[in-house]
């Protein structure tokens, strides 16, 4: 049960921050939103869940806007006790094509707004003694694909900063901990369906396609059984899980 919990949830406008962030409520928690696009509907949908949820705008390249994001959650909302950095963006590109802006977002988002807002969720989640800090990395945290480097090494470096900060809190009831998925269907991967659809694969076989390739279940994970997940790294039974990158990815890793 989450009530008097307060989490913030980064790129939660849709997809899988969406659905977590919705399981969090559920749950009892008030939360904050984040992220472009329809945010009203977003907003909608968790109200009706039952408390009306916090918004904030931030553009997460920009870290006076992070820093003004959590003086936001602080003034209105007493501090942050679940931190969950979800918000991502891909580029599908080779290395001696990618264009450096591109790379320089990529880095900015998936990597360094992990720090920012971790870094200054800390001092309140100290003070209270309880925190917990979620980070969505993915498969590509823990192993790699071509044409996504700046992805891969983002992710794989969100692995590597959430250790580290799990073994600084390791004697508080702070925790930290990677959630690594593999495919759901979200914009971000059906971005990556119409490529190949424009690049001939007839539509109906372009989504088996791409879940054959990586994914031995041969379905998508879905954004509510990785909030289910992110509602177990909650609970006062998940106080020893610190430091880990755990998958949920349909059979992907193990092969
Ligand atoms: P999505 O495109 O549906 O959602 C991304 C969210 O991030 C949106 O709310 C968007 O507005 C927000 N966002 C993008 N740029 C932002 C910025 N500069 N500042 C603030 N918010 C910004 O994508 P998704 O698939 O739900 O991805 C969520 C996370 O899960 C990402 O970190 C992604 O890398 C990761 N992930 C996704 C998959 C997948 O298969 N979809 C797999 C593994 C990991």
């Amino acid at each position: 049960n989450l009530n008097g919990k307060t989490a913030l949830v980064t790129g939660s406008t849709s997809g899988i921050g969406l659905g977590i962030a919705r399981v969090l409520a559920k749950a009892g928690a008030q939360l904050i939103l984040n992220g472009f696009g329809d945010s009203e509907s977003a907003r909608e949908e968790i109200a009706q869940l039952g408390k009306k949820p916090g918004y904030h705008d931030a553009d997460l390249r920009d870290v006076l806007q992070i820093e003004a994001m959590m003086r936001y959650a602080e003034s209105q909302f007493g501090g942050v006790d679940i931190l969950v950095n979800n918000a991502g963006i891909q580029h599908v590109a080779p290395v001696d094509a990618f264009p450096v802006e591109i790379w320089n977002d990529i880095i900015a988002i998936n990597l360094s707004s992990v720090f920012h807002t971790s870094r200054l969720a800390l001092p309140a989640m100290r003070e209270k003694n309880w925190g917990r800090i979620i980070n969505i990395a993915s498969v590509h945290g823990l192993v790699a694909s071509k044409e996504k480097s700046a992805y891969v090494a983002a992710k794989h470096g969100v692995v590597g900063f959430t250790k580290s900060l799990a073994l600084e809190t390791a004697r508080t009831g702070i925790t930290a901990n990677t959630i690594c998925p593999g495919w759901v269907l979200t914009p971000l991967v059906q971005q990556q369906i119409d490529k190949r659809i424009a690049d001939g694969v007839p539509p109906e076989q372009a989504r088996e396609q791409l879940l054959a390739e990586k994914q031995p279940s041969g379905e998508f994970v879905t954004p509510e059984q990785l909030g289910e997940l992110a509602l177990f790294l909650c609970s006062e039974g998940a106080v020893n899980v610190r430091g880990v990158a755990w998958n949920m990815d349909g059979g992907w890793v193990a092969q």
